[in-house]
């Protein structure tokens, strides 16, 4: 197939490539071509003509918990919500999802009934369970929550269950949060331990942090990635975001902000809150009902105060563009869609929130693409020749305007792995 008079913005390189053609072969992308150089059609397919659009990368949910989503559902029908999930976050322009943690045996029948399901979905790429210290987050006391986590307060049972769950994920993540030395913190040397074992076997390590230290003290053990904007310890100031910022781009870390975390954590039960979602197009007065009567709505998370979650996020949206010109490498991730009509909106109103952070669009576009994609390890997420095939057709510029990137009326189609939606439409 081939797309044709198309802006390619590779995901790659500063400048757009105006007038393009874009084949794609077997799922994977086989030319990317100035229209100067194009060729008959006749061996490479069905062509599109695309003038006056924008070719980009499909986009990436970095971080979520797509197992948590599916915990309400009985036992026998998880995989199939989890698959319908994958099919709705297509549908934003989602074309690969990051589960950062579940129920190995959830995400592992959640692919295999991807892998017979006719209709298309975006990709899922999963973590099986965290490591985390004894009764640590996000287990706590809670039994029923036991399948999402290995806990461990030992180096060497550590490096077992590493290499042992490395051969049936993804990438391996582990939670470094908590007071350190108390039980339910993974001590240092297990956490070294865990990312030598992935590293043995090939797999990224993404670390959950609370705080400075934690930052510190991951990123030496060899983390890959970093999930969380850090709590710091003196918002007043930007020293620390410049000192994380130094490090993680020497170190070449990833680092997922989850910003639309912080913000729902601080705001939720703020009906102000809820009317902004629906005045920027993230939600409609019609879902509001079903918002407010979950559950969680108007209750404090457990560990994370609706004032500290505040001083988190301000500070994050403050110090965001600092670090990304620092070198730092930002990553797109919701983590939560609690007050979201539904998850796949989070990834959107987390890409509109590192726009409003300041971070430069063809930045907004790299995290929610290429570095997404990186930072587990993925080589892919570019419009590049043998890149996987997943691309999202705008009717505008994204560099000109995050909405032109997010909001759904500039969404023309998408291509998963080579599939076209328009076709099917
Ligand atoms: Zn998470």
């Amino acid at each position: 197939m081939i797309i044709r008079n198309v802006t390619v913005l590779d995901g790659q390189s500063a400048t757009p490539l105006a007038d393009a053609e874009v084949v794609v072969s077997d799922g994977r992308f086989s030319a990317v071509r100035s229209s100067a150089d194009a060729r008959p059609a006749a061996d490479e397919g069905p062509v599109l003509d695309a003038r006056g659009g924008y070719l980009v990368p499909g986009l990436w949910e970095s971080h979520t918990h797509l197992g948590g989503y599916a915990f309400s559902k009985p036992e026998n029908e998880r995989a199939a919500y989890i698959s319908q999930l994958l099919t709705d976050y297509l549908d934003v322009g989602v074309t690969s999802v990051v589960d950062l943690g579940g129920p190995l045996d959830v995400e592992l029948a959640a692919r295999d009934y991807r892998a017979k399901a006719a209709d298309a979905a975006a990709e899922l790429f999963f973590a099986g369970p965290v490591f985390t210290g004894i009764e640590g987050w996000p287990v706590l006391d809670d039994p029923k929550r036991a399948p999402i986590a290995r806990q461990t307060d030992n180096a060497d049972t550590a490096y077992r269950q590493a290499l042992e769950l490395a051969d049936q994920v993804d990438f391996i993540k582990c939670i470094y949060d908590g007071e350190p030395g108390a039980p339910d913190k993974l001590p240092l040397d297990a956490l070294k331990a865990i990312v030598a074992a992935a590293h043995e076997k090939g797999k990224n390590v993404l670390v959950h942090v609370h705080e400075r230290i934690d930052v510190e003290e991951a990123v030496a053990a060899g983390a890959d990635g970093i999930e969380h904007a850090f709590q710091p310890q003196e918002p007043s100031s930007t020293a620390e975001a410049r000192d994380i910022a130094a490090l993680l781009a020497e170190t070449n870390t990833y680092y997922c902000p989850t910003l639309v975390t912080w913000e729902q954590l601080a705001y939720n039960g703020d009906a102000g809150y809820l009317q902004q979602l629906v005045e920027g197009g993230f939600a409609t007065q019609a879902d509001l009902p079903q918002i407010t009567s979950r559950p969680i709505y108007g209750h404090e998370f457990p560990r994370h105060s609706a004032r500290d979650s505040r001083i988190r996020l301000d500070y994050a949206m403050r110090t965001l563009a600092l670090m990304h010109d620092a070198g730092v490498k930002i990553t797109a991730g919701s983590d939560v869609a609690m007050l979201m009509p539904t998850p796949p909106v989070a990834l959107l109103r987390e890409l509109h929130l590192l726009a409003k952070a300041g971070l430069p669009l063809p930045a907004v576009l790299a995290a929610g693409t290429r570095h997404s994609a990186e930072k587990i390890g993925q080589q892919t997420g570019t419009i590049t020749v043998g890149s996987v095939a997943d691309a999202l057709l705008l009717d505008a510029d994204p560099h000109t305007d995050v909405a032109h990137l997010i909001d759904r009326s500039h969404h023309v189609g998408t291509l998963r792995a080579g599939r076209p939606s328009w076709e099917e439409a």
